[in-house]
């Protein structure tokens, strides 16, 4: 493998506060659970289709190294100059994450994308750019 090295930074503090915006609108659920928000330079790439941002739960070890339960990466082509869409998809990369019996968890979607985060936000935004948000399920099937 060749070309340019994977390299992640943290969301800056604009990033951030929207983010936590998002999250406290919609995703009270997740009060008292550490998520953090990353970018990379290169997309996942799962099931040959390359990923906007995935939603990701982290594993023991990270969860202890790093004090956080999950995180959202996003792919930094995807992050947009749009206000609507950094919104719609911050909402739909946190949809993925689920409190199931007291476990910090992720959990696929409902369709093609949540239906719930489809009705918050303009539906020409959604409809127009979720075709290239890769579902996150080989993620979501297990470590
Ligand atoms: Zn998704």
């Amino acid at each position: 493998m060749t070309g340019t090295p994977l390299v992640y930074r943290e969301a800056d503090e604009d990033e951030y506060a929207l983010f936590q915006a998002i999250r406290d609108k919609w995703h009270g659920h997740l009060d008292g659970y550490g998520v953090r928000f990353f970018f990379r330079n290169k997309p996942q790439v799962l099931d040959g289709r390359k990923c906007a941002a995935t939603a990701n739960r982290a594993n023991t070890l990270v969860s202890w190294l790093a004090d956080m339960d999950g995180w959202v990466e996003v792919w930094e082509a995807q992050w947009f100059d749009d206000p609507e869409w950094r919104a719609y998809l911050l909402d739909h990369e946190l949809s993925h994450f689920a409190i199931r019996k007291g476990s910090f968890t992720l959990v696929g979607h409902d369709q093609e994308d949540f239906l719930a985060v489809m009705g918050r936000h303009d539906p020409r935004v959604s409809g127009l750019r979720s075709i290239i948000e890769t579902r996150s399920a080989a993620r979501e099937d297990g470590e």
